[in-house]
């Protein structure tokens, strides 16, 4: 029998303790909607992500035999997969697609590139299990709370006229910061120990809003307090995010992009996260001092590419593959992934013309159904599928229906 080349997949859900709490969770509510699925919500548990890609950490299944996607996928990759993949990735899967329920902040981490990652591989597979670089796309499905990339250089430069961070520019300093000054003063900062980190928060507590609203950052009075409730007092990541990063709130639908080498930490809500094939990560902060890596590693491999809130927002776009141009695409440079989104209404449809790569879909709203390779399949929120290359997908709903499928 030939393989089927469209068919459903469940994800698999992880339980961090930065996860949202029982049904609170979207990443589980969506779980728990695969129908046949043997996944109950329990309400004291914390569901972190739901994963639904071929890496064998937490792999999607074929729903009809409980496979894993990656041991399907290795049955006929030239149709499932197709010479693309095959030939330039691997033959796996170069994403990996997520949903994530955040209720506190996510370790403020980076993923190392290709090179780097190659050599942490060499030395330590256990840690480092995969060779890969992890550029990172996420799309807020509520409202998503997140430090991104480093603020404009004076920025921050005028947030260090604090006395209290001033002992953290390096003595050789004057005049502009360059990007060297601000490695340094984040390696400085985060190897400050428990007490040191106490002290600066206490004198930027002690602070008035006014001082901090004249260096720009009015910010601190309010989110430090939160910071602190979540990881406790003398975590050195919330000095680096709050007077180094970009925060940004997004709305539904807005995202960022989160190239290889970029200071990154989420804060909270529900997002769509996609990847390229990688676990690799380099955590630095709001996280327990066990799991931090080490500092002079994190912070010689820095990379400055975002230097404001608008290098980090990545803006969606008309998709060529869309055949009514009502399904968009987010399109991060230099990453192996696009992600689409469709976001029908109620009496809409749209065709996606067929990809040179697999893609992998999951319903986020809405109800409808699916044409494709010449069966039907029915489409509801949280229902994931994988669609083999070269087939047409047509999308349909009479209630409205909102879809995200990585893509090549
Ligand atoms: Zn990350």
């Amino acid at each position: 029998m030939a393989p089927q080349r469209v068919f459903q997949l469940s994800g698999t859900c992880n339980n961090y303790p930065w996860g949202k709490q029982g049904k609170q969770s979207l990443a589980a509510q969506l779980c728990a909607r695969t129908p046949g699925l043997d996944f109950t919500i329990e309400d004291d548990k914390y569901y972190s992500e739901m994963w639904f890609g071929d890496y064998p950490d937490f792999p999607a299944r074929v729903l009809e035999t409980g496979e894993p996607l990656a041991d399907a996928l290795k049955k006929d990759q030239e149709t499932l997969l197709g010479k693309k993949v095959i030939e330039h990735y691997d033959a796996q899967l170069p994403f990996l697609p997520k949903i994530l329920s955040i209720a506190k902040a996510l370790p403020l981490q980076m993923h190392p590139n290709k090179e780097l990652a190659t050599k942490l591989h060499k030395q330590d597979s256990d840690q480092f299990s995969d060779p890969n670089h992890k550029p990172e796309i996420a799309v807020a499905l509520s409202k998503f709370e997140v430090f991104a990339g480093f603020k404009p250089l004076a920025d921050v430069q005028r947030i260090f006229t604090l006395p209290i961070l001033s002992s953290y520019i390096p003595k050789d300093t004057s005049g502009d910061w360059s990007n060297e000054t601000l490695r340094e003063v984040t390696r400085k900062l985060l190897k400050a120990d428990d007490v040191e980190v106490r002290s600066i928060e206490e004198k930027l507590q002690a602070t008035s809003v006014s001082d901090l609203e004249t260096v720009g950052a009015a910010h601190i009075a309010e989110l430090l307090p939160r910071l602190q409730g979540q990881y406790g007092p003398g975590d050195a990541g919330s000095i680096v995010a709050l007077t180094c990063m970009n925060f940004l709130t997004l709305d539904p639908l807005d995202a960022v992009y989160i190239p290889a080498d970029g200071i990154h930490a989420y804060l909270s809500g529900n997002i769509v996260e996609c990847m390229a094939r990688s676990n690799n990560v380099l955590n630095v902060g709001f996280c327990p001092s066990a799991d931090r890596n080490n500092v002079d590693l994190f912070a010689n491999a820095l990379t400055f590419k975002s230097h404001s809130k608008e290098d980090v927002m990545l803006p969606k776009q008309k998709s060529e593959r869309s055949s009514t141009g009502k399904t968009e695409v987010y399109k991060p440079e230099l990453s192996e992934f696009d992600m689409l989104i469709a976001g029908l209404k109620a009496g809409e449809s749209d065709v996606i013309r067929a990809g040179e790569g697999p893609g992998v879909m999951i319903v986020t709203q809405g109800t409808g159904k699916m044409t494709a390779n010449g069966q039907e399949f029915e489409l509801k929120e949280g229902y994931i599928y994988f669609i083999a290359p070269g087939v047409e997908t047509k999308w349909e709903t009479e209630t409205g229906m909102q879809i995200f499928e990585a893509v090549i």
